[in-house]
């Protein structure tokens, strides 16, 4: 299952608010009890001061202007400027401290999510678009936020002071209350209504959001690309029609969910309308004070925001729910390939290598890996060689368990990888691929990956070993110089060397080494070769090989073909039979001059030899 496919089959429903949320809480409640605390006392007396201003209302009407006390003047105006004083700084406390919780939430669970995806297998992110996943992360936490900060502004706000308001209105007038109240019901059918309509929008808009910013990261990191083929008008032509889409999901979950404004509008009008026209009749006619009406119609008309905030919070929910929903699907995703549970520590000494009738696929059906058995000696090279598809990316995958084998065994100096930690296994590995990464940071940092505890002393050395001393001590800042996006500053061959300088500071007893058929110059290349002489040196190293001069050196060659080893050898061995696939191999590589043993396709495109050219000895 991966983290987008999961999207398609969910189907919200209505008690998920309060699930999600109650999850939300119960993992993050706790630590902020005290600032919930400040919250609420600020709430209560947001609420409390504009129950008071709406009551203040009525001795206002009638003592000064129906009783016409000149002394009430000065406490009413007192008591009001104290209301408003109160409110100010109550609705202030709690505005940032509701925020310092958010943005909390929001750090913590950028943290928890990106220390999840870590954990996750290669797999998740081999199904998984990474600008999108950065995209839909970004814009997903925040819904964590917003589903908890809108929560509690609701209640703790809005709630109280629509409950202060309307038991004010009770007091008052306990008959205009309930008339007034009866615009409830419709308001809530409205607002049920319109959640479900705009639940499914939002999804949709989500998404296609997150896919627009991808597609403009992954158009900027291949720049490169995009210029050489000149993509530039087609690529902004489907940019610009995933904008656009996103644009209409935004307006139509505009159109939808400002429904609810006319709606609550003209119910509200229409109460206002009714008390006024009552209680208008009950001045006029029966002669009532107008002071406690004033104050009645205070109160509602200021219980008209919370309340129309309340209705619309449930429509305003479902986005933020659909973010934090996303968040709980990525969180619950279990990392495949975990440590079996009495794992133990590996200490890998000499790291002899050992597949046992390995098989492996990736989709059912498909076998890439097909009882693979071979032994890659400790402190020796091994070389495996074979047409692009034949599965030797995969064997190297394996070997580091980014993913589990179907059947057989790995072993590593007899201990079986499946039985000890990922984590002591990978770090006996040292890795170089073909395509070096580097990460952001300098390049000392870079090279630091290869292990954390590493010296600056240990680093240079490495570097030197790596041959890449040289040329990092004249970069601007030496070491410490920032390296661009993936290294970008860099040339092919000196991210190689970096890579390598990375490996060999890992200081692992094993190198996996895919080499790289990148064209780096001669000159490049020799230094890269020289460099690899150096971290193979007593270790046990396997390496992808497309080159001639790393076969006919390897002390070992194992010849794949479709996921089965079919030869397996040293260079002289497998020359001596003219008939091997390896021989044949060369001698078509050596007729087109090719100094690269990549992708040995030639031995695929030719028909399979005849009994009689067999017997002829000729290919
Ligand atoms: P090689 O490194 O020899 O070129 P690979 O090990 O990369 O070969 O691939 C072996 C086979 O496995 C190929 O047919 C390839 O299409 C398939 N394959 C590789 N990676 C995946 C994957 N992540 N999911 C599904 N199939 C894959």
């Amino acid at each position: 299952m991966t983290f987008q496919s999961s999207n398609k089959k969910q189907k919200a429903h209505p008690g998920e608010v309060t699930a999600v949320l109650r999850r939300i809480i119960a993992e993050n409640g706790r630590e902020h009890r005290w600032s919930y605390a400040v919250v609420i006392v600020c709430s209560l007396l947001v609420s409390g001061s504009t129950a008071f201003s709406a009551w203040v209302m009525s001795p206002m009407v009638n003592e000064i202007f129906y009783e016409r006390r000149a002394d009430s003047v000065v406490w009413i105006c007192i008591g009001i400027m104290g209301a408003f004083m109160v409110r100010g700084f109550a609705g202030y406390g709690q505005a940032v401290v509701l925020a310092r919780i958010g943005n909390h939430l929001i750090a913590r669970y950028q943290k928890r999510t990106f220390d999840h995806l870590m954990k996750l297998g290669v797999d998740f992110f081999n199904d998984t678009r990474s600008g999108q996943l950065a995209a839909q992360l970004g814009g997903n936490v925040s819904g964590i936020r917003d589903l908890l900060s809108l929560t509690l502004i609701s209640i703790t706000r809005d709630a109280v002071t629509l409950v202060g308001l309307i038991g004010l209105m009770v007091y008052q007038d306990p008959v205009l209350s309930l008339s007034s109240l009866l615009i409830g019901p419709p308001l809530i059918w409205a607002v049920v209504y319109i959640t479900r309509r705009v639940r499914k929008i939002n999804r949709e808009s989500v998404l296609i959001n997150a896919r627009l910013s991808g597609s403009i990261q992954e158009a900027t990191q291949g720049i490169a690309i995009v210029k050489a083929f000149t993509m530039e008008e087609e690529l902004s032509r489907r940019i610009g029609i995933m904008a656009e889409t996103a644009e209409q999901r935004s307006n139509k979950i505009a159109r939808v969910s400002e429904r609810l404004s006319p709606i609550s509008d003209m119910l509200a009008g229409l109460a206002v309308t009714a008390v006024i026209a009552y209680s208008g009749y009950r001045a006029l006619v029966l002669g009532q004070p107008p002071g406690s009406v004033f104050s009645f119609i205070t109160a509602l008309i200021l219980a008209y925001d919370p309340a129309r905030r309340l209705a619309r919070m449930q429509v305003t929910m479902e986005r933020a729910l659909v973010n934090a929903r996303m968040i709980y699907e990525l969180l619950d995703l279990e990392p495949k390939q975990g440590d079996a549970p009495d794992a133990k520590v590996a200490h890998f000494t000499s790291g002899e290598v050992r597949f046992d009738n390995v098989s492996f696929r990736y989709v059912e059906e498909v076998p890439v890996l097909q009882d693979l058995s071979f032994v890659a000696a400790a402190g020796k090279m091994t070389a495996i060689v074979g047409a692009s598809g034949a599965g030797k990316s995969t064997l190297v995958a394996l070997l580091q368990r980014f993913y589990d084998v179907d059947s057989g065994t790995i072993e590593i100096d007899g201990q079986d990888i499946s039985k000890v930690t990922k984590q002591s296994l990978r770090s006996s590995i040292a890795y170089v691929s073909q395509a070096p990464y580097l990460f952001e940071g300098t390049i000392r940092d870079n090279i630091r990956y290869g292990r954390p505890s590493a010296t600056d002393a240990e680093i240079e050395e490495a570097a030197r070993l790596a041959a890449a001393d040289e040329f990092i001590r004249q970069q601007p800042q030496g070491y410490d110089t920032p390296v661009g996006e993936n290294g970008a500053t860099l040339s092919g061959g000196q991210r190689q060397r970096v890579s390598i300088a990375r490996a060999i500071v890992r200081q692992a007893p094993i190198l996996l080494l895919d080499e790289a058929t990148s064209a780096l110059d001669n000159e490049a290349e020799a230094r890269v070769q020289q460099a690899l002489i150096q971290v193979m040196e007593g270790r046990t190293t396997i390496v992808i090989a497309h080159r001639l001069s790393t076969v006919v050196n390897a002390d070992h060659i194992i010849v794949m073909e479709q996921g089965r080893l079919i030869e397996e050898g040293t260079h002289a061995s497998l020359m001596a039979d003219p008939h091997s696939v390896y021989s044949r191999f060369h001698r078509v590589q050596g007729k087109k001059g090719l100094g690269l043993v990549d992708d040995a396709r030639p031995i695929q495109t030719q028909p399979p030899l005849s009994r009689a050219e067999k017997a002829a000895g000729r290919p």
